[in-house]
């Protein structure tokens, strides 16, 4: 039987059943443990020091038994803490950003998700690179800086090459003011040298969502095609950061598996990041089964009330608070409220899942990776995030800047986010209300920058973004950043 070692690169030794197991029943038995409990609030609190704000996180152990916890009192201190780091570390700010579905073909046997082999009735889609070229077209028209791009597994129709032809196309339109500054990738695990190249190509992060870290789970639930491997899937970040990938996304998909196992797997695997590599991950996805073609998300019988998916979130943000969370149009607006106060930093806006949908007037079906919840147009949800307190962020700086794995990490830790990142989004903002919000968005989200400026603490700052500003306002001149 394997051993737990959080430093080996073997799947199983790293996530490791007999550890999650132990974890589990650990939290179990001291979920009412008062005085554990209390001593593991304090050590997720952050601490004020003369450098600014830092926190410790927490171990799989510790956050599994705060998400056990049923103590009533604990639980809205789990969330006030939730909050606090939220607003410590990526204060008011939400990126921004769409996902772009490039094919759909699949030879995978995923019995969750609508792309799978045998789905014989769903569309098959992949997109030309004229089509790839509209699609952006339209997402810029939009505003959207940033794309997570997504494809199914297929060596023949989906080969990297044609990943990384999509990639320079896309970073290659420039439609009026509008640009693709990022382009986020979420395609199968693969090899070192893929990586390589897709670094080479200059992508932001790559996502990977483990699906579920229940061994015997993951093998069910992916009968058939390449992803049925376990180990290659869950090693598949350390390939990545071999290959020079630094900015990794994991995630689980919700429902599939006990949520507490899950999780416990979860903050292992960023646990194990951290060891072996230095750097935790960039971001979390916290995604739920959605109904699709050919998927009734009824059939898995793990789904998670909205309540215990807050506590989720916030628990989450207790562990890794340094980590970019990342909430998608699966869940509904009132889902995202109250996700955003407790850790969300990222979220995807206007979203069509369907292979080529941006270029179709009507919300297409026929080709779709699962339902969309939250359908509102971008600056519905621009509007939105603003009226709630939130500066919506276009900002693409800092992979571009060469701020990525530990140095992304090192500004968020020595509290440089205000002299940075809320310029970026400030300026990133205002781009956006210039060229491509409604009437009603722009004079909400003008108001709210002069209120924001006031909040950037270095002087010399604060007079450049302010005058970048007035630039982006009165000129075609765009992309400033610190
Ligand atoms: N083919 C790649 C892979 O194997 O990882 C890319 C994945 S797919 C385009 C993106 C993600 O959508 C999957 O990792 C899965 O978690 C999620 N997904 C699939 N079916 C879903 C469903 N019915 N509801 C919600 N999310 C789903």
């Amino acid at each position: 039987m394997a051993t737990y070692n959080p430093k080996s690169l073997k799947a199983e030794e790293f996530i490791n059943d007999g550890e999650i197991l132990a974890t589990l029943e650990y939290a179990e038995q001291n979920k009412h443990n008062a005085a554990l409990i209390d001593r593991i609030l304090a050590k997720a609190r952050p601490q004020k020091t003369e450098k600014g704000c830092v926190c410790q996180g927490l171990t799989h152990r510790e956050a599994s038994v705060l998400l056990a916890c049923d103590i009533p009192e604990k639980v809205e201190e789990i969330y006030r803490i939730a909050e606090e780091i939220k607003l410590a570390f990526y204060g008011n700010r939400i990126v921004m950003f769409a996902p772009l579905y490039l094919s759909n073909y699949c030879v995978n046997g995923c019995l969750y998700c609508p792309y799978h082999m045998s789905n014989k009735h769903i569309t098959r889609k992949k997109l030309t690179q004229e089509e790839v070229r509209q699609e952006v077209i339209a997402l810029q028209d939009m505003g959207h800086k940033r794309l997570a791009i997504e494809a199914g597994e297929d060596p023949v129709q989906n080969p990297i090459e044609y990943i990384l032809e999509c990639i320079r196309t896309i970073y290659g339109i420039n439609h009026k003011n509008g640009a693709i500054r990022r382009v986020n990738v979420n395609i199968a695990a693969t090899t070192v040298d893929n990586y390589r190249r897709l670094k080479e190509a200059g992508i932001g992060t790559y996502i990977l969502f483990q699906e579920t870290y229940h061994k015997k789970s993951y093998l069910e639930l992916h009968p058939t095609g390449p992803k049925h491997d376990y180990d290659y899937h869950t090693e598949a970040m350390d390939r990545a950061m071999e290959g020079g990938i630094d900015d990794v996304g994991l995630g689980v998909l919700f429902g599939l598996e006990m949520y507490k196992y899950e999780f416990a797997g979860l903050i292992m695997h960023a646990e194990h990041l951290e060891a072996v590599h230095g750097v935790g991950p960039h971001t979390i996805s916290i995604p739920r089964v959605k109904h699709a073609d050919d998927i009734d998300p009824d059939v898995f019988d793990n789904s998670i009330p909205d309540d215990m998916f807050a506590k989720i979130i916030a628990c989450i943000r207790l562990a890794v608070p340094y980590t970019g969370m990342i909430i998608s149009t699966r869940e509904s607006q009132e889902v995202r409220e109250q996700a955003l106060r407790l850790g969300i930093s990222q979220v995807s806006g206007a979203s069509r899942t369907s292979v080529g949908g941006y270029t179709e007037k009507e919300r297409p079906h026929d080709s779709e990776q699962f339902d969309v919840s939250d359908q509102r147009s971008l600056d519905e949800v621009v509007h939105w995030l603003m009226q709630n307190g939130h500066i919506p962020s276009f900002c693409t700086a800092c992979y571009r800047e060469g701020r990525t794995g530990d140095r992304f990490m090192s500004l968020c830790k020595t509290g440089q986010i205000l002299n940075c990142c809320h310029p970026n989004a400030l300026m990133t903002l205002t781009e956006y209300l210039v060229d491509y919000a409604s009437e009603e968005t722009r004079k909400t989200g003008f108001a709210l920058i002069e209120q924001e400026l006031s909040k950037i603490p270095n002087e010399k700052v604060r007079a450049t973004a302010a005058r970048n500003i007035a630039d982006i306002k009165h000129s075609n001149r765009r992309d400033f950043r610190f």
